[in-house]
């Protein structure tokens, strides 16, 4: 199943952050999904319960939003927003345009919760708000 594989991908750097900033969880992860991308959302969802199962995300709630399919249009140099069924260029309608987003999967958010102790063990750096909730972003 390719979603799971995605999944596993996405754990394994969602891993990485939550490891670096000393996590004690994963609260919410924000993906965003391009429509060119052939990632199914409905399956992404469903493979990430599968695969969460054990890590620092077991609770943590997926959030999948559409990323737009952007082009570049290489006769009037425009860079406009496409749809699947229509790709060309929506400055002047010409069909030779470069692919510039919406097949992409990309990990945009990772909302961490980090306890009281690891707090005061943490470096300032990892910013951590009030409330014990630590949120970033990574692109
Ligand atoms: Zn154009």
């Amino acid at each position: 199943m390719h979603e799971l594989a995605l999944c596993q991908g996405l754990l394994a750097e969602v891993a990485r952050v939550a490891t670096a900033h000393r996590a004690a969880a994963v609260t919410r992860i924000l993906v965003a999904v391009g429509p060119l991308s052939g990632v199914e959302a409905a399956l992404l969802d469903r493979a990430f319960s599968v695969a969460r199962a054990g890590t620092l995300a077991n609770e943590a709630t997926l959030e999948i939003e559409a990323a737009p399919i952007r082009v570049h249009c290489a006769n009037c140099g425009a860079e406009s927003e496409a749809t699947v069924n229509d790709l060309r260029c929506a400055a002047c309608g010409d069909w030779r345009v470069r692919l510039l987003g919406g097949d992409e999967l990309l990990l945009k958010r990772v909302e961490l919760a980090v306890t009281a102790d690891d707090e005061r063990n943490a470096e300032p750096a990892a910013g951590a708000g009030n409330g014990g909730v630590a949120a970033m972003s990574i692109r």
